[in-house]
């Protein structure tokens, strides 16, 4: 009867080798050899009292078949939550309340008060008598396998319904039935009926290796599924992106280990959004708001901004994003994802410095320009004007007049020219100094300029000598304007300072009218020019030998 329980146990130890080979390790397998690891032990420890005459040593495999068939409940319990659901993530909470039981009544088993577990008969444990906690024992089990064989019922009728995939949960369920049909026979025949019927060895161990026979089954089945799992695992690891998956109640169903280092949050708890906000949120006001619609507004799609304070390298910046996940209309759960933005942000913030930097030395290039304007036109005055008189140049005159007697011939526009000096300026300088004669010029040029026309152009030809042009003038006009002239300046008196009187100068003016101007067949229009001047030169020669203060008219 040894030899039952022996090759009952080698089996187990097999396909425990096959399992651990021949599957991709998920946390559902781990579960599964935990539970496994748990069922081999029943058998070894029916064997270990069978072959030792020594009760002592008869008590400590007793003990570990009965520990083992106590972690059995919680461990099947559990291995039952991940076949219903591949993605299960138990709690801690969960965990602990779980196992409880199981160690608890482990703990009993071992110390065995007052031999209230079993006692021996014959001064040996071949035989034994047990006592109330190895009823409560057998309840316990009940009562785990119950809570599973429900949960499994459940899911099997559910997928059944749904005509989804139920044949692994079927062979699960036929085999905890095996398992709790050949444990509850080995307790009748063996334990109730012991007084009349002889012991019947490996009831409960041969139904631990027909269920282990099914769960092997039920897990094979599960292959794909986990297959796709881990691929999506993997996958969802490698994402740049961290991921928080919720359910409906928000707890925690998945998350990838981007996240990790930032954000303590662990599979099966659940998520607190204000804890997890905390100290990260960028404004308070933001939060505030971001929170509220994570509360009452749970079927829209969310964003706000964290910074994480992150070793020494400085803050992370993460969007963090919050979408429903709906199914059929119901949202079933969210999606938060954590993008990190921190890159992003710092190079937006140093295209903004560049920016405003660009736009300072923008401003400054618009100021200069502005200056630049202002000194060109400056310069353009300055190369135009005479700078004592403020009257225009030699040069701009002739310039100006190249085009205009070139225009007044063409549509045959009158206009007289003049030029007039001061008569006996050496007098002026010689008795008053050459300041003083400066200023008579200055002056001198004030007043002609008043008295003339907006369209009409005074240049200073040189030292004393100013020329005159006037455009749409007849013969007539000329000489009325130029008689005006040479009464202004001799009516102007000029201030000369230190108490002196005032004093008046005359002019000499030699003019020319073309009343009629013909197109002429010069080459070079400063030729005709410089013609124009010599007879205007010659007039005012005439005009000094005269007697100066007059004007001659050619
Ligand atoms: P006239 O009536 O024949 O013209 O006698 P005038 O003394 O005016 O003789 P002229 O026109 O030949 O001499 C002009 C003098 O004006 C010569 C020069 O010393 C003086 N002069 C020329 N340009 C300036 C100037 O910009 N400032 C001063 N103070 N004197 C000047
Ligand atoms: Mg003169
Ligand atoms: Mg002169």
């Amino acid at each position: 009867m040894t030899g039952l329980d022996i090759s009952l146990f080698l089996f187990l130890l097999v396909t425990f080798i096959y399992v651990f080979t021949f599957n991709v390790i998920t946390t559902q397998h781990k579960v599964y050899l935990l539970f496994h690891f748990f069922m081999m032990f029943w058998p070894i420890g029916q064997v270990g009292v069978h072959i030792t005459d020594n009760p002592n040593l008869q008590v400590v495999y007793i003990n570990i078949s009965f520990v083992c068939l106590s972690m059995l409940g919680s461990g099947w319990l559990l291995f039952t939550k991940f076949l219903v659901n591949a993605a299960y993530r138990p709690s801690r909470k969960f965990l602990i309340s779980m196992i409880s039981p199981s160690l608890l009544m482990s703990a009993f088993i071992v110390w065995n008060p007052a031999g209230l577990f079993m006692h021996a008969v014959n001064g040996g444990y071949t035989e034994r008598i047990y006592g109330p906690i190895f009823w409560g024992l057998a309840a316990l089990l009940v009562t785990y396998y119950g809570i599973s064989v429900r949960m499994l019922l459940q899911t099997y009728l559910k997928r059944k319904a749904q005509q989804e995939d139920s044949v692994s949960i079927r062979n699960a369920l036929i085999g905890i039935v095996i398992l709790v049909s050949m444990a509850l026979l080995d307790l009748f025949v063996n334990v109730v009926l012991d007084p009349w019927l002889p012991v019947i060895p490996g009831l409960t161990s041969l139904g631990i290796v027909m269920s282990n026979l099914y769960f092997v089954f039920a897990l094979q089945k599960n292959r794909t599924l986990d297959l796709v799992k881990i691929a999506h695992q993997d996958v969802v690891n490698t994402l740049s992106v961290g991921i928080i998956v919720l359910d409906e109640h928000d707890h925690i169903i998945e998350k990838n280990r981007i996240i990790s280092p930032y954000i303590r949050t662990y599979v099966g708890e659940k998520l607190n959004m204000q804890k997890l906000l905390a100290g990260y949120s960028q404004d308070a006001a933001g939060e505030e708001a971001f929170l509220h619609a994570y509360h009452h507004q749970p079927m829209s799609r969310i964003q706000t901004e964290i910074a994480i304070e992150h070793n020494r390298q400085g803050a992370k910046f993460f969007s963090l994003h919050v979408a429903p996940t709906i199914v059929s209309g119901r949202r079933i759960g969210k999606v938060i994802t954590f993008q990190d933005i921190t890159e992003l942000r710092s190079l937006i913030l140093k295209s903004e410095e560049h920016n405003s930097s660009l736009q300072e030395r923008n401003r400054a290039l618009i100021y200069m320009q502005d200056e630049l304007f202002q000194a060109n036109r400056k310069l353009e005055q300055m190369a135009i004007t005479d700078s004592l008189t403020g009257c225009y140049n030699r040069r701009y005159l002739m310039q100006q007049l190249e085009h205009e007697v070139m225009t007044n011939m063409r549509y045959k526009i009158p206009y007289a020219l003049i030029l007039f000096d001061i008569d006996f300026f050496k007098q002026v300088n010689d008795t008053y100094g050459h300041v003083v004669g400066d200023e008579v010029i200055r002056r001198t040029a004030e007043a002609v300029r008043s008295s003339l026309r907006r369209t009409d152009i005074l240049a200073r030809y040189g030292g004393e000598e100013f020329t005159l042009y006037m455009p749409h003038t007849t013969k007539e006009q000329a000489e009325m304007l130029a008689q005006r002239v040479r009464e202004v300046v001799e009516n102007n008196h000029i201030p000369i300072g230190r108490g002196r009187p005032p004093i008046s100068v005359t002019v000499s003016m030699g003019m020319i009218a073309v009343e009629e101007p013909f197109e002429q067949q010069y080459d070079d229009i400063k030729d005709y020019l410089k013609e124009l001047f010599s007879k205007i030169d010659s007039a005012l020669y005439r005009a000094k030998d005269d007697g100066r203060n007059r004007v001659v008219n050619l």
